[in-house]
Formats: C-alpha cells, sequence, structure tokens
C-alpha cells in the first residue's frame, strides 16, 4: 500500500527528484533525427522464428461484434486518459496496418510477429517455443508468465496495446499508426540487444520502464517525422507524449505514492504533446527541421482487400525499389 508519508523521507524527494531530470532527459532529445534505419545485419534473431513469421507476418481477428463491443467498453478509461476514441478501439484500419508493416520492412525486422486484434494463443505459446535469441531461462519463466497472461485476459477483451519480447510479437487493439509504431520500436530495440532476456526484466524494476518506453516513443517520432503524413505527426507527439506519463506517473507514483504524480505527469504529457504538435504545425519544430529531405528508404507499403466467397482477404504488399 502506498502512504503518503513517504513523501516525507528525504531519500523519496531525492528519487523524486531524480526520476523526472532522468524522465525529461529521455525526451528531451524528442525524436531521434536524421533518423537511423535498422539493418538486419545489427539484429540477434532467431532463424527459426523468422522462418515461420516470414509466410504471414502480420495476422488479423476476425471481427465479433460481442467481444469488440465490450473490448470498446473496457478501454474507456484508456481513451480518456489518452484523450483518444481510437485508442482500444478494437478495429483496426489499413492505414495502422500499413503504418506497422511498412516500419518493419523499412527497418529489415523480419521474425516480428503483428497481431491486430486477433487472439491467437497456440501460436504465441509456438512463437515463446521458438524464440531462441532469447535465453530459455528468461523464457521458461517470465516468458512462460508473460504469455499465460495473454492467454487468460486477452488483449481482444481486455486491450492494451504491447510487444512481447518473448514471442517477438505485437499485439494491437487500437487504430492508431503512432502507436503502432511506437510497439514496433520496442522490437527494433529489443532487435539489437544481445541480452533480451534480461533487459525485458528489468523492465519490471522501478523506474526501468523509462527507459525502454523513451527508447521505443524517440525511434518512433523520427521515424514517423522522416516517413509519415503531418496528421500522423501530429498524432504522435500528442498521443504518444502523454502515453510517456503514464509511465512518469507510475514510477513517480510508486516512489511518492498517491494518485496526484500520475495526473500531473499524464496532464503534464498532453500540454507538453500539445505544444510540439503545434510548433509542428507552425514549421519551428527543431526536430523536423533536422530531417534530411533524402529519404532513407524508397520501400513502400500497399493495403489491399479483396472479397473472395464472402470472406474479406487482405494483401499486405512490399515494394523494393
Ligand atoms: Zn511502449
Amino acid at each position: 500500500m502506498r502512504q503518503s508519508a513517504d513523501l516525507e523521507r528525504p531519500s523519496c524527494r531525492w528519487q523524486a527528484k531524480l526520476l523526472i531530470v532522468i524522465s525529461l532527459c529521455g525526451l528531451s532529445g524528442c525524436a531521434t533525427t536524421p533518423y537511423r534505419f535498422g539493418a538486419a545485419q545489427w539484429y540477434r534473431t532467431s532463424p527459426e522464428l523468422e522462418a515461420t513469421t516470414a509466410s504471414q507476418p502480420i495476422e488479423r481477428g476476425r471481427p465479433n461484434k460481442v467481444l469488440d463491443t465490450f473490448g470498446w467498453v473496457w478501454g474507456i478509461p484508456n481513451k480518456i486518459i489518452l484523450w483518444d476514441r481510437r485508442i482500444d478501439n478494437h478495429r483496426i484500419g489499413p492505414q495502422t496496418e500499413a503504418a506497422v508493416a511498412d516500419y518493419l520492412a523499412k527497418n529489415e525486422l523480419s521474425s516480428v510477429k503483428v497481431r491486430l486484434n486477433q487472439y491467437h494463443p497456440g501460436d504465441d505459446w509456438r512463437r515463446l517455443a521458438a524464440n531462441d535469441s532469447v535465453g530459455a531461462g528468461w523464457r521458461y519463466t517470465l516468458g512462460t508468465l508473460s504469455v499465460l497472461g495473454e492467454t487468460i485476459l486477452p488483449g481482444r477483451l481486455f486491450g492494451g496495446d504491447h510487444f512481447n519480447p518473448y514471442t517477438n510479437t505485437i499485439h494491437i487493439y487500437s487504430d492508431v499508426p503512432a502507436v503502432a509504431v511506437h510497439e514496433a520500436g520496442h522490437s527494433k530495440d529489443f532487435a539489437q540487444r544481445e541480452w533480451k532476456g534480461t533487459y525485458a526484466a528489468v523492465y519490471l524494476l522501478p523506474g526501468a520502464p523509462l527507459y525502454h518506453e523513451a527508447q521505443a516513443t524517440n525511434d518512433a517520432l523520427g521515424y514517423l517525422l522522416t516517413e509519415s503524413d503531418e496528421q500522423t505527426q501530429k498524432d504522435a507527439y500528442e498521443i504518444l507524449y502523454p502515453a510517456y506519463g503514464t509511465y512518469v506517473g507510475g514510477a513517480l507514483g510508486g516512489f511518492v505514492g498517491g494518485n496526484v504524480p500520475y495526473a500531473v505527469a499524464v496532464l503534464g504529457g498532453h500540454a507538453f504533446g500539445r505544444m510540439k504538435s503545434s510548433q509542428l504545425a507552425n514549421g519551428t519544430l527543431s526536430e523536423a527541421q533536422q530531417v534530411q529531405s533524402g529519404r532513407g528508404s524508397d520501400i513502400k507499403t500497399t493495403v489491399s482487400t479483396e472479397g473472395v466467397g464472402g470472406q474479406t482477404i487482405e494483401h499486405v504488399g512490399v515494394e523494393f525499389p
């Protein structure tokens, strides 16, 4: 239980100050520009996982009115916190799908699976067993717990976009391209780590998520400033900043207690994100000015749908120059 008396302890006050400094530093660079695209040779991945992912990197759950309505209602608090009705709406449109497909192709992340509002625990367990790029000791302990959590508390019902490093899988329930790219940013961060299981376990330590989340958000912002349209870039600032605020608030709350730090951090994220977004709109955002006009990649992603025998089949194509 949290106690407000904790605030009086000098060490706690010191920790809280340090945390604010760390979290501000985490985002002070904001977008990493000019953006550095990832390359397959940087990554340590599982060849077995890569082989099984290649045939169908992105899968989609079949729409279900009852499940998806429950999920939409359950996600109302998250919609309010991030102030966007597309959060946990369980209806992923082609723009979000193309954004994540594009990001993964351009960063050469070929062993990452994407599930769009899909519950497929059987395949998640198979991927956990196959993913030998994460040490077996971590996979069969924390990895097993994480997949067990996804199996008994399905995101299909309870939402929560996330990346699972043990199965190397992105789970998306919100129709926001910037959020999908942020989750893909986690996959790029993990792909470069040698000790993936340890890096994942560190996330459980108080305050540690601030580092992981800043890595994913900075990469997503850098990528989107380089590759996406202005509306997606504005979304990125207006949603990813308050989302980061939830982690700052969670960490502060853990040290000083109470709900006030959480509210302050989230509202601060909204204010800061909207400031960045308006700088982007009026051309004064310094990160945007650093984006080189020469794009790093000419790979294009296309999404098309086709009706066959009463079923809709989706094609995601990647065109290389
Ligand atoms: Zn994240």
